[in-house]
């Protein structure tokens, strides 16, 4: 297992339902088959909430996102050798994650894939779709996750945390990042707001790495029905920054043709 003792940084053991280190520090593995490795009294009430983290479920389950999943497993297939250890920051419900892993496991079946993601909603739901997959709920700021012990790391939209992902990552192995590129989801931030904006795109640049492929992945979507529409409005931040009347706007939706632009950088890290 990929994930240590959150505390202590020691391997973990597996007894019964509980994983504990040499140190006496004990965690639960979940009925769903995770570990929640989150640090704090919290015990997991972070990150996404339930009402998002279905929304992006039903989303990504109609296949909008399709052609991204497949251009980033096909990356990091490109960019991982056999038997290498790889890492999904920031997993939520698991549709990357599900599919970087059955594409590695058609490759060589050494590969093995380890996701995490602070929102125990959407661990829960991970597990559960994907139980050859170890998850756990920890926080991108503190992952429970050895120094150089990562061959291929991959963020899909999710906060970075570069000092730990430095960290974690071998030298010479790779971190894959993906990012909105300006009019991702244009047409639907039309719909909502008077004044849309694009988004912007930061500095590319990552100390401690340097950036070896840069993909665009860019394509327009049919959402052909109120429930596809509803359930991306729901899954993007967007849902907690609108007013109510500019939320009105989307429930009158019957279809809407909406670009999806994403970007895709490959970052080696420096040895
Ligand atoms: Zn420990």
């Amino acid at each position: 297992m990929l994930f240590l003792c959150p505390k202590c940084k020691k391997e973990l053991n597996i007894v019964d339902n509980t994983c504990r280190c040499a140190e006496g520090h004990s965690y639960d593995r979940a009925k769903g088959g995770y570990y929640n490795l989150l640090l704090g009294s919290s015990g997991g009430a972070h990150g996404d909430n339930r009402e998002m983290v279905e929304a992006r479920r039903d989303f990504l389950s109609r296949g909008y996102y399709r052609p991204l999943a497949e251009k980033l497993s096909s990356l990091v297939l490109d960019y991982t050798k056999k038997g290498g250890a790889v890492l999904d920051a920031g997993c939520g419900e698991g549709y990357y994650t599900a599919t970087v892993e059955s594409a590695l496991k058609e490759r060589d079946g050494e590969s093995f894939v380890s996701g995490f993601d602070i929102s125990k909603e959407a661990v829960k739901r991970a597990a559960k779709a994907c139980p050859g997959i170890t998850y756990a709920v920890a926080g991108s700021y503190h992952m429970p996750v050895g120094d150089e012990s990562v061959d291929t790391l991959f963020n899909v939209f999710s906060p970075l945390a570069i000092d730990e992902t430095h960290r974690v990552i071998k030298p010479g192995g790779h971190f894959i990042m993906v990012i909105p590129d300006e009019e991702h989801l244009f047409e639907l931030k039309q719909a909502i707001y008077d004044t849309p904006y694009k988004n912007t795109v930061q500095d590319t640049h990552i100390p401690g790495f340097s950036l070896v492929r840069q993909v665009d992945v860019k394509y327009t979507m049919h959402l052909d029905t109120p429930e596809a529409i509803s359930s991306l409005f729901m899954m993007t931040p967007y849902a907690y920054r609108t007013r109510p009347e500019n939320k009105e706007r989307i429930k009158g939706l019957r279809e809407l043709d909406c670009r999806a632009e994403f970007i895709v950088f490959v970052y080696e890290k420096d040895k």
